[in-house]
């Protein structure tokens, strides 16, 4: 099934998207955790790391570097945590891999 990344990717839905290239985009998560929460996808869909290519899981997290570096250099965040749920007992709900980049601010409420 496509998922909601896919439409994203096809530009059928909207989403403020801050990164592409021919194999990875950057859009800004829907529910912000913490100001410029962003995910990083690859625009092939695989529903898990346990399905990626390691060439493309590679690419995807070289453009999550690029990326942190742009939401540090834009929102000064104190720190920023990476995170990669992959199946639902690890809480995935879009089964389209992704990483969270989640810049952190002092007094953010999000639990360590
Ligand atoms: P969880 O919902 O537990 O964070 P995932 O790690 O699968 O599970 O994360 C899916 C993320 O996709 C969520 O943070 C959600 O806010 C985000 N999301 C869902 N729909 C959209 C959308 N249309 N545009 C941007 N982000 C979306």
């Amino acid at each position: 099934m496509e998922s909601v990344f896919s439409k994203i990717i096809k530009r059928e839905i909207p989403a403020h998207i801050v990164y592409e290239d021919e194999f990875v985009i950057a859009f800004l998560d829907i529910t912000q955790a913490t100001k410029g929460h962003t995910l990083v996808v690859p625009k092939v869909q695989y529903e898990t790391i346990f399905d990626m290519p390691e060439a493309l899981s590679g690419k995807v997290f070289e453009v999550a570097t690029k990326v942190a570096k742009a939401i540090q250099k834009a929102f000064n965040p104190e720190g920023l945590n990476i995170l990669s749920n992959n199946g639902a007992f690890a809480s995935q709900s879009v089964f389209h891999f992704h990483i969270h980049l989640i810049p952190r601010y002092q007094g953010d409420d999000l639990v360590n």
